[in-house]
């Protein structure tokens, strides 16, 4: 009798990437109106896109400066 059980294959996690609405300013989903870093493309709501530059914030990727 061979019952041996066969191991599932391993399931791997889903890696965090960064989702194309994922906002790095505030840590969240992108709300409203979508800011794109020229430099890097990396998208920020425009919200605080604006917010980032008035307090002089750099872009969390490329560290360009914010011109919203
Ligand atoms: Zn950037
Ligand atoms: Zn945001």
């Amino acid at each position: 009798m061979n019952d041996k059980k066969v191991p599932p294959p391993p399931v791997l996690p889903p890696s965090f990437n960064i989702r194309d609405n994922f906002c790095l300013f505030h840590k969240g989903p992108i709300q409203g109106e979508t800011y794109t870093c020229p430099t890097c493309k990396t998208p920020y709501c425009l919200e605080c896109a604006k917010k980032a530059k008035l307090e002089g914030k750099l872009c969390i990727k490329c560290k360009q400066l914010v011109i919203a």
